[in-house]
């Protein structure tokens, strides 16, 4: 059974439904609705649904329930909701669970829109939000309190690539009865250890890695069945940020090349920051995968690697970075990461350009910085792309 399968088979074979065509490659149901075989039947259906059974697409359609069982059984998790987006899914798993009163401390490295989530949106419904620096174990002991409802962090964050000890914050926030909510996109599904190391809910984007073509918005929540089907599920049909089937689809396809992908984007990571050591044009090459990085030993014991993405930060601040981007032939200037491609952004004009100055000094969001997800085009070439344009500058 799927359970006994290793990964790289789970991630061709698992959750798959065949039609009475029998075909090889999965189904796209496009289809918003099915039909009923008597009134009986929809009565019944609308009482209770089994696993197949379905009623609406915004509730669950075929080709969405492939792609939730293929990552549930990566990822090891007992159940999965899709979503229409990565924000679809971290609002979601957050939102379901919480209500006014509720306290949650958060890591302040944040992607900027679950940041928005957490500071902007939670707030104004009556949850108590408290930020802490996510790599200081002492800040977590402090914030967290006997009323904490969840804590929530990107296990490596955006984008200086800090990494998270999950084993110990998942204990100390169980100490106190918390649910231990992790986005986990820098770390990719295929890393990813975090159910076992203690996290209650993991989340995606899966316009990320899972997609890694670039093709389609798309998230997933991952947990227990309880999780999934009490408190997800009836937040989700009832507000709509349903993955589409066709998305479903792109996905599904994603995840059986996923494997491939992200190791090779992983070595070539890897390969290229190692190269990149003691650059004079640059202050430091930052990639958590390299024995160099002062978390190294953390993310090899519970990662065993350090990700697609790597940040450099120029010395000559934002003139040089702009210079570097500028020069750059083959990789792309562009935001998405984990894709097929190689993609620079220079964060702090970007992604990060809402936060003010102090928040990014804090974040170590310089000028000079640049964020890196490598692709899977020939390392070499990618070595010799950075090298040209690092001469540029
Ligand atoms: C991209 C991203 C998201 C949001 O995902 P979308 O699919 O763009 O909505 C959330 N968290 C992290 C860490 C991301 O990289």
């Amino acid at each position: 059974m799927t359970q006994d399968w290793n990964t790289r088979t789970k991630l061709v074979h698992g959750g798959t439904r065949r039609s009475q065509y029998n075909e090889v490659s999965e189904g796209i149901f496009l289809t918003q609705g099915f039909v009923y075989e008597s009134a009986e039947q929809a009565e019944a259906r609308f009482v209770e649904s089994g696993p197949d059974e379905f009623i609406y697409a915004r509730y669950g359609n075929p080709t969405v329930a492939m792609f939730e069982d293929r990552i549930a059984a990566l990822e090891g998790a007992e159940a999965a909701f899709a979503t229409a987006s990565g924000m679809a899914a971290v609002s979601a798993a957050l939102t379901s669970c919480l209500r006014a009163g509720d306290h949650v401390v958060a890591a302040r490295a944040l992607f900027g829109s679950c940041l928005y989530v957490l500071e902007e949106i939670l707030t104004r419904f009556g949850v108590e939000v408290t930020f802490v620096d996510g790599t200081d174990l002492d800040q977590w002991r402090a914030a967290l309190r006997p009323d904490t409802t969840a804590v929530f962090f990107e296990t490596i964050a955006n984008p200086t690539l800090d990494v998270i000890d999950l084993p110990v914050v998942a204990t100390l926030a169980h100490e106190v009865g918390a649910r231990v909510i992790v986005d986990n996109v820098f770390v990719t599904p295929v890393h990813s250890r975090a159910i076992e190391q203690g996290a209650d809910v993991v989340v995606y984007s899966a316009t990320k890695h899972i997609d890694g073509q670039g093709r389609a918005l798309g998230g997933v929540i991952l947990g227990t069945s309880e999780f999934i089907r009490k408190t997800v599920e009836p937040y989700m049909k009832h507000t709509g940020g349903a993955m589409s089937p066709f998305t479903a689809w792109i996905m599904l396809k994603g995840l059986e090349t996923i494997s491939l992908r992200v190791r090779a984007q992983t070595a070539s990571a890897l390969a290229l920051v190692d190269k990149l050591q003691g650059h004079p044009k640059l202050v430091r090459a930052i990639y958590p995968g390299h024995p160099g990085h002062p978390q190294h030993d953390l993310v090899m014991r519970d990662m065993g690697a350090g990700g697609t993405v790597v940040a450099l930060d120029l010395s000559g601040g934002q003139k040089a970075a702009f210079r570097f981007l500028n020069a750059l032939e083959i990789v792309l200037i562009s935001n998405n990461l984990g894709d097929a491609k190689s993609i620079a952004t220079h964060p702090a004009t970007t992604t990060h350009q809402r936060l003010p100055d102090d928040q990014k000094a804090a974040l170590g969001i310089t000028p000079g910085l640049v964020r890196l997800s490598v692709g899977i085009e020939d390392p070499d070439d990618l070595l010799t792309d950075v090298m040209q344009a690092l001469d540029a500058v």
